[in-house]
């Protein structure tokens, strides 16, 4: 059988490790777990690696801990905008949406995009209405609301301060999550979903649902989910440019990551990391933060769950 490989992420924007205690550190290990078990369970059966990004995402978004679907921070107007990409490696396929507030589950409403619109982003109000012709599930305000949450938006939400989560002055944790994979058939995608930063105004959208930015996937190189300050990883064309580190220098997976995460973003003032898994299913999870939520089971079923 071909290789498979799985990794996944909950944000690079981790709880700083003097403020974390044991049991939620076992709360995010287990979401980790969970998360990572469902995709590779998908792909061990013989699944595609779209489903089991798509699967493993969704689950991540369904739990409250971190910041997509469930656990969203809160924007400016006190609602939630979230954003979210999928692609495919051997197409070249993707979807993907910003700005949704009622969609449960923001990946999902991704991949209807890419399998059945001419259109690779939709935003806003038109997402949500091409959510509600594919009758995709969606939430009310009251599932969305999160006591910590809407407690880290109180505290900035008369200011013009947006939560930076990746400053090192931060004590909160905020993030998207992701996954990437390799399936049996040799293909590679990826999939980012993201609430974005607390307290953002006028419509920003950061990397996450950027197709080159915060997500990307080719089989002739690698599947790439980003987490981050989104203005800087949009403005690096991260995954893109991991990637393009593999096609055209013939890097290694790892040695590609590393100049981006290490040199490159950091070099225009960037914080964050990725995961990424390569077309012969190693697994590189880079990140120049303090912490990053993060699990993969590679193609020995080595088992690794991370957060600093
Ligand atoms: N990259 C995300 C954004 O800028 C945030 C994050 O990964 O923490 O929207």
């Amino acid at each position: 059988m071909q290789k498979i490989s799985l990794a996944i992420h909950g944000g690079a924007g981790t709880i700083i490790k003097n403020k974390m205690n044991p049991s939620l550190e076992k709360k995010y290990l287990k979401g980790l777990k969970d998360a990572v078990n469902e995709g590779y369970k998908l792909l061990k059966s013989g699944s595609s690696s779209t489903d089991a990004v798509q699967s493993a995402v969704e689950n991540l978004e369904n739990n409250p801990l971190f910041n997509a679907g469930k656990g969203a921070v809160f924007s400016a107007n006190g609602k939630h905008e979230m954003d979210a990409a999928i692609m495919e490696g051997k197409s070249l396929n993707a979807g993907g949406v910003c700005g949704v507030s009622s969609v449960k589950n923001p990946i999902s409403l991704a991949r209807l995009v890419m399998d059945k619109s001419e259109h690779v982003l939709l935003s806003g109000k038109g997402a949500e209405d091409f959510a509600s012709l594919m009758n995709c599930k969606t939430e009310n305000e009251k599932y969305f609301y999160d006591e910590f949450r809407h407690d880290q938006w109180q505290r900035i939400k008369d200011t013009d301060k947006f939560q930076l989560d990746h400053s090192p002055k931060k004590t909160d944790k905020f993030g998207t999550v992701g996954a990437v994979a390799l399936d049996s058939f040799g293909n590679l995608a990826a999939a980012t979903s993201t609430g974005g930063m607390t307290n953002k105004k006028f419509g920003r959208v950061g990397d996450s649902p950027i197709i080159g930015a915060g997500n990307y996937a080719n089989n002739k190189t690698c599947a790439i989910s980003c987490t981050g300050s989104g203005e800087f990883f949009l403005r690096g064309v991260v995954a893109y440019d991991v990637s393009c580190l593999m096609e055209m220098r013939g890097l290694s997976l790892e040695a590609a990551c590393k100049e981006v995460i290490q040199k490159r973003i950091k070099l225009i003032g960037g914080d964050g990391g990725l995961i990424a898994v390569d077309n012969k299913g190693n697994i590189a999870m880079p990140f120049n933060t303090e912490g990053m939520y993060r699990a993969s089971i590679d193609f020995t079923g080595k088992e690794i769950i991370e957060i600093y």
